[in-house]
C-alpha cells in the first residue's frame, strides 16, 4: 500500500483541482484502492497509468482478449486484458465473473477507431491491464444489475443490496440526498431551527392505527410510535422555537398503497405569529426551489395553483388533481333526470347526481375499449358508466342526429339531451362523454379515476411539468358513515375559521377549517392548518368529535396544560418527503425512493420482518403472545 500511497500523493494535487471544478463529476477521490472512478477517465488521460477498483458488471471472452466493464458508483469503465500485456492477469481475469470485486491497474488508451461507445461517458477510452486483483469473488446474483429491474418486486426487496447497485436506484438515493440537502439550506437560511423530537412516545392520533412498544419498567404500559410530531411541533411552538424543521419518520399501522408505508418521512414544519397564507407562501418557495435545483429541466408551473376543496371537487372530482391537463368534470344531473332514462332519473330522486366529462377524440372506441373504461368504473364502485360516442365529421353538433350517436342508452334519450350532455361536459364531434350516476362521493371518485385514465391514454400530462396547487376550505369534520359521528377531516388540532366558531355547537357540518393541502402532478403531497392555540376553542372541538373529558384528559392533557401557559397562534404543515422525491424521479411508486422499503403486506424480505422474538424477550416485557 506505500506504493499506492505514493502515486496518490503524485496526483492529488491534480485530482483535488479536478474535484472542485464545478460541472465535472466528482471523483472516487484520494482512497487507498483507487486513484480514479471507473466513469471519470477521458480522451485526455490517454497515456496515463492509473488503478481502479469495482464490480465486474460484465465480461465477454474473445480468447486471448478478455474485456470487462468494470463499474463503481461514478459509471463504467471498460477493462481489456491482453494475454500479450500481461499474462498473468489474463489468465486470473478469465476466472472473473459478475459482480466480482476487483482492483485493477493499468494503462489508459484510445479505443480503436470504430470502437468508441457514445453511450458512455469514458466510451472513447479503454484501461489496457497490466495487473488484476480479485478483493472479493461474488456469487452468482439473482438478477442482472442493469437499469431495467427485474420483474418481480420480492426478488428485489430480498436483495436489496444488489438492487440498490443498480444505476436508477443509485441516482434515486443521490436524487433524495439533494433534495433533503436543499430542504436543509433553504430552511436554514430562513432562521428555521431543525429539532429532532421522540420516537418513542404516546398515541399522536393522526387518523392510522399506532405502532407500540411494550415498556419493560412499565409492565402494561406501551409507547407509541408517532404517526407525525404533530403536537411535539406545536409543544415547540409554546416553548418559544417559533420556526421548527423536522425530516420526521411517521409510523402509520394502515392499508398500504404504491403511495402508502408502514414507516414514511416527512418534512415536517411549524411556524409561530402565521396566518395559513404565510405557511403556504414559504411552503410555496421551498418547493419550487427544491424542485428546480434538484432536477434538470423539470418546469414549475408557477405561482402555485389555489383552489378550494369545492372548486376541486367540483372541476376533477378528487381533492388531489392532477393539474397538467383538463378534461374537467360537468354536472349533468338537472338534464339526465329530465332525460326519461330510468337509471338517471332514480340517481336524482335519490339525492345523488348524474356527472360527466368529454374525452376528445375517443369517438370512435371500440366496444371492448369502452368496456374496459366499464370495468374501471365498476372496481371503483360505480354501478356503471354510460359512454355516448360522437361520430366525426360534423363540423358543429347543431345538425347531430340520432344515427351520428352510438351509446348503449341511445334508444332512451333524445338528440337535445345529448346535444345538453355535449354542451355541459363541452364534447364535440368526434368525442366520447362519460357519465356516472348514483351518490356524489361514488360518482366523483370513479369520474377522477377515469379523468386520470383518460389523460395517460391520451398522453395528456407532460412529465416534465411539476403542477402544484394548494387546496383550501375543506370542512373541518367529516360524517363518518361506520362510526356514525363527526371525524376530523385533518387531524383534532386544526383550526375552524374563527368566522365558523359558532356553527361548532349548530352545526358541525359547515365549520370550514384552516386547512390547506399540498398537491402536485395528482400526488397529496402534503397537509397544514392553522392551528388552534386556546383551550377552549380546543375543548370545544374535542366535544364535537365526541371526545369525552377523561378521554381528553388522559390523551391530550398534556396540550390543554401548556395551552395554558401562553401559547402563540400557529400552523404548519407536514409534507411527504418519499412522494415528493419520488415525483421528482418520475418513479410510480415511493418504494423506488426508499433505501429499505416494505412490502405491500407491511414486510421486510431482506431482514426477514416483522419476527418471532425470544420467550425470555417476551416475558421481561410482561407479554404472552396468544394462539391466533
Ligand atoms: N401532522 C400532519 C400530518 O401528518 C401535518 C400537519 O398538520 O402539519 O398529516
Amino acid at each position: 500500500s506505500s506504493r499506492r500511497r505514493g502515486r496518490y500523493l503524485q496526483n492529488s494535487a491534480a485530482r483535488r483541482g479536478l474535484n472542485r471544478s464545478p460541472g465535472i463529476i466528482r471523483g472516487a477521490g484520494s482512497e487507498m484502492y483507487r486513484d480514479k472512478g471507473c466513469g471519470e477517465p477521458r480522451a485526455e488521460d490517454t497515456g496515463h497509468t492509473v488503478t481502479v477498483a469495482g464490480w465486474v458488471n460484465r465480461r465477454r471472452d474473445h480468447g486471448s482478449l478478455i474485456f470487462v466493464d468494470l463499474r463503481d458508483r461514478t459509471g463504467l469503465l471498460q477493462v481489456v486484458f491482453n494475454a500479450k500485456v500481461s499474462e498473468e492477469a489474463h489468465e486470473l481475469a478469465s476466472s472473473l465473473r459478475s459482480e466480482w470485486v476487483v482492483q485493477v491497474t493499468g494503462t489508459i488508451s484510445a479505443r480503436l477507431a470504430g470502437a468508441e461507445n457514445p453511450e458512455l461517458p469514458t466510451g472513447d477510452v479503454e484501461l489496457v491491464a497490466t495487473g488484476l486483483t480479485v478483493l472479493n469473488p461474488a456469487r452468482t446474483p439473482p438478477f442482472e444489475v442493469s437499469d431495467e429491474p427485474p420483474a418481480d418486486e420480492y426478488t428485489r426487496l430480498q436483495h436489496r443490496f444488489i438492487d440498490l447497485r443498480r444505476r436508477p436506484m443509485q441516482e434515486n438515493l443521490r436524487l433524495r440526498h439533494r433534495v433533503t440537502k436543499l430542504i436543509w439550506d433553504y430552511l436554514d437560511d430562513r432562521d428555521f431551527t431543525q429539532v429532532e423530537t421522540p420516537i418513542l412516545l404516546k398515541s399522536t392520533p393522526e387518523g392510522a392505527r399506532d405502532y407500540i412498544v411494550p415498556s419493560r419498567m412499565h409492565p402494561g404500559a406501551f409507547y407509541a410510535l408517532p404517526q407525525s410530531p404533530q403536537q411535539l411541533k406545536q409543544m415547540l411552538m409554546v416553548s418559544g422555537v417559533e420556526r421548527y424543521f423536522q425530516i420526521a419518520h411517521c409510523f402509520r399501522d394502515e392499508a398500504l398503497r404504491a403511495d402508502r408505508q408502514p414507516e414514511h418521512t416527512q418534512l415536517d414544519l411549524e411556524m409561530s405569529f402565521v396566518e395559513a397564507d404565510d405557511v403556504m407562501s414559504l411552503v410555496e418557495g421551498l418547493f419550487a426551489h427544491v424542485a428546480r435545483e434538484a432536477t434538470s429541466g423539470r418546469e414549475v408551473a408557477e405561482p402555485f395553483a389555489r383552489l378550494t376543496y369545492a372548486e376541486a371537487l367540483d372541476r376533477f372530482g378528487t381533492d388531489k388533481p392532477d393539474l397538467r391537463f383538463g378534461l374537467e368534470l360537468g354536472t349533468l344531473t338537472d338534464a339526465a333526470a329530465a332525460s326519461g332514462f330510468g337509471v338517471f332519473k332514480s340517481a336524482a330522486d335519490s339525492g345523488g347526481v348524474v356527472r360527466g366529462f368529454s374525452a376528445p377524440g375517443c369517438g370512435g372506441y371500440t366496444r371492448r375499449q369502452t368496456d374496459g373504461l366499464i370495468d374501471i368504473a365498476r372496481s371503483s364502485g360505480a354501478q356503471g358508466l354510460v359512454t355516448i360516442a360522437l361520430a366525426e365529421g360534423l363540423s358543429s353538433l347543431e345538425g347531430l342526429r340520432m344515427e351520428d350517436v352510438r351509446s348503449a342508452i341511445a334508444s332512451h334519450v333524445s338528440v337535445d339531451t345529448v346535444k345538453e350532455f355535449a354542451r355541459l361536459t363541452g364534447a364535440g364531434p368526434g368525442d366520447l362523454i362519460l357519465i356516472v350516476a348514483g351518490r356524489e362521493k361514488m360518482v366523483n371518485t370513479t369520474l377522477s379515476i377515469l379523468r386520470n385514465e383518460m389523460g395517460s391514454r391520451l398522453e395528456l400530462p407532460d412529465p416534465d411539468v411539476l403542477h402544484f396547487a394548494f387546496v383550501t376550505e375543506y370542512p373541518l369534520f367529516e360524517w363518518d358513515e361506520d362510526l356514525g359521528k363527526w371525524e376530523p377531516t385533518h387531524h383534532v388540532f386544526s383550526s375552524p375559521r374563527l368566522e365558523d366558531v359558532p356553527l361548532l355547537d349548530s352545526d358541525p357540518g359547515k365549520v370550514l377549517g384552516q386547512l390547506f393541502d399540498l398537491v402536485c402532478n395528482g400526488w397529496e403531497l402534503g397537509s397544514g392548518s392553522i392551528r388552534i392555540h386556546r383551550r377552549d376553542v380546543q375543548e370545544k372541538v374535542f366535544g364535537v368529535i365526541g371526545y369525552t373529558g377523561d378521554e381528553v384528559e388522559q390523551r391530550f392533557g398534556h396540550l390543554l396544560r401548556a395551552f395554558e401557559y401562553g401559547a402563540p397562534p400557529h400552523g404548519g404543515m407536514g409534507l411527504g418527503l418519499d412522494r415528493f422525491v419520488a415525483i421528482l424521479a418520475g418513479a410510480a411508486s415511493i418504494r423506488e425512493v426508499i433505501a429499505f422499503p416494505k412490502t405491500q403486506s407491511a414486510t421486510d424480505p431482506l431482514f426477514d420482518a416483522p419476527a418471532a422474538v425470544s420467550p425470555e424477550q417476551l416475558a421481561e416485557l410482561h407479554i404472552r403472545v396468544t394462539e391466533e
